[in-house]
């Protein structure tokens, strides 16, 4: 990786050593099944409760209310799954800036007869709890809005979402993919029903996820078998991938408040440099100086979060531009990048065609350093300043 400057880690992350290390151990060293009632079973045993109390503990949660996924994705759809506890025509009401995981099983359920509403946000990218009330009504049993958006990073006021849910009956799902291991996550202060999580955001293995079932509530289980996670998800455990998720819950528990400080930092020296030094750029989502802390003391933006867009220049050119000088970042989310559809979070948001086809994402982790943010804004003013002047406009 060293010749590469990455800055795309809402798309994954580069494993901490620390992380390797341990599930290396673990792969070498206890094999055993965790259902086996002998001393390598037991091991392998200890190995996922340990995994699971320092998962829990991240986010405020019990032991017992995590269940261990292959990731968000999974996680996000058996927390959906929940409505096949309801009779066809009930209602689900979800954000209409939510990952495809949510999205695609959104249209699932429409196919079995259940409702879904989507609510717009705001042109921040912001999904209001008020937004959220219009659209619950008396079949309405679950709403899901994310906790933090994976394009522009604009984190949402989950607390009031899930009071607004409570409110009305319904139990309240978020996506917390972009949020686990960023920023702090309590589970119970926030009210909140079932969240799902991934490893491979957090330095973790990829493959590795939870979701986080409240205590008294239950949702259908994916994959019937051996009643392994409880009864919640069948199937013999993947052992080092949860020692690994494990162990990177626990770092980022010790770590979160200095990375994100550290993350901020370096995103806002990138963002005033692009403002001051390239014409024409905007940043799209939450602005920057206001990223700080909105009415729940939560940070309105991602710490490492930017989105710009760069008048006149093609996105996927420009990132096509910076990927020959080994620079890697986004132009949407990275599941739908390879097709190179229009962002429906930045269409959601109202932006025009213009803002849109002209954005990359920026995202910077624990590993980046300010001498590679310099590198690469110097890079990318030479890019936009190049491909602006290829397409006659000048600088
Ligand atoms: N939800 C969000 C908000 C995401 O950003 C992602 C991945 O990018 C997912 C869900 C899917 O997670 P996973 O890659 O662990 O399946």
């Amino acid at each position: 990786m060293s010749d590469y400057i990455y800055f795309d880690n809402a798309a994954t992350t580069l494993q901490d050593l620390r992380v390797t290390e341990v599930m290396l151990s673990c792969m070498n060293e206890n094999f055993g099944n965790p259902s086996a009632q002998y001393g390598p079973g037991f091991a392998a045993r200890r190995i996922i409760s340990n995994a699971r109390e320092n998962a829990a503990s991240l986010i405020g949660a019990k032991a017992d209310e995590v269940i261990f996924t292959s990731g968000g994705t999974e996680s996000d759809n058996q927390a959906l799954s929940y409505m096949h506890y309801f009779e066809k025509g009930k209602n689900l009401v979800v954000s209409a800036v939510e990952h495809p995981a949510i999205l695609n099983t959104c249209k699932r359920l429409e196919s079995f007869g259940y409702k879904v509403h989507m609510v717009k946000p705001d042109c921040f990218g912001t999904v209001h709890a008020e937004e959220i009330e219009k659209a619950i009504d008396g079949n309405t049993v679950m709403v899901s809005v994310m906790m933090a958006n994976n394009e522009v990073g604009t984190v949402m006021p989950v607390r009031s979402i899930a009071e607004t849910a409570h409110r009305h009956g319904c139990i309240f799902h978020t996506d917390a993919v972009q949020a686990l291991g960023i920023i702090p996550i309590d589970v119970h202060d926030l009210g909140i029903d079932l969240l799902s999580g991934s490893g491979h955001k957090l330095y973790g293995p990829k493959g590795s996820g939870l979701l986080f079932v409240r205590s008294g509530l239950n949702v259908p289980c994916l994959i019937e078998g051996g009643g392994q996670e409880n009864g919640f998800r069948s199937g013999t455990e993947n052992v080092p991938a949860i020692r690994g998720f494990g162990e990177a819950c626990r770092i980022a528990s010790e770590e979160l408040t200095q990375r994100s400080k550290y993350e901020s930092e370096l995103r806002n020296h990138i963002a005033s440099r692009i403002l001051s030094e390239i014409p024409d750029a905007t940043i799209n989502g939450v602005p920057i100086d206001e990223s700080y802390f909105n009415e729940q003391e939560m940070l309105k933006r991602l710490p490492g979060n930017l989105h710009v867009s760069f008048k006149g220049v093609n996105g996927v050119s420009l990132r096509i531009l910076l990927d020959m000088k080994n620079i890697c970042v986004s132009t949407g989310s990275a599941c739908s990048a390879s097709n190179e559809k229009h962002s429906h979070v930045l269409d959601a948001m109202g932006l025009p065609d213009d803002i849109t086809d002209s954005s990359l994402r920026i995202t910077v982790g624990k590993n980046n350093t300010m001498e590679e943010t310099d590198r690469f804004v110097d890079i990318l003013k030479e890019s936009v300043f190049n491909v602006r002047r290829l397409m006659g406009g000048g600088n």
